[in-house]
């Protein structure tokens, strides 16, 4: 923990699908709440209100991963290149993820 081993390889691409993950298991959590309370509680007669502010709190998830989601190099906010990263491009018909930054050019495959 206080020490790097010479084993320690993470690159950036590693690094990038951490905060991906952890980024998608917010919007994921979020999501269901906004499911949950919000649209099958309008059914129960809940105030719309109450649900508009459960798909707020979504949206603030998914601001967050689009904010939070940066080249380490440059700091270029990686928000559609790291949707790539956990979905694909959407109309291309693949799941192509991207390999480097668009901004600074720094490989995924180097090391952090
Ligand atoms: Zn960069």
């Amino acid at each position: 923990m206080l020490h790097r081993h010479k084993h320690d390889m993470t690159t950036i691409r590693e690094q990038l699908r951490r905060q991906v993950r952890r980024s998608m298991a917010a919007v994921f959590a979020t999501w269901l709440v906004f499911a949950g309370i919000g649209v099958v509680g309008i059914g129960q007669g809940l105030n719309p209100v109450f649900a508009f502010g459960t798909f707020a709190l979504f949206m603030g998830a998914v601001l967050y991963a689009t904010l939070f989601i940066k080249c380490p190099r440059c700091g270029f906010k990686l928000a559609q290149g790291s949707m790539g990263l956990a979905f694909g491009e959407p109309g291309r018909g693949n799941k192509r993820s991207i390999n480097f930054c668009a901004h600074c050019g720094v490989s995924f495959d180097e090391r952090l």
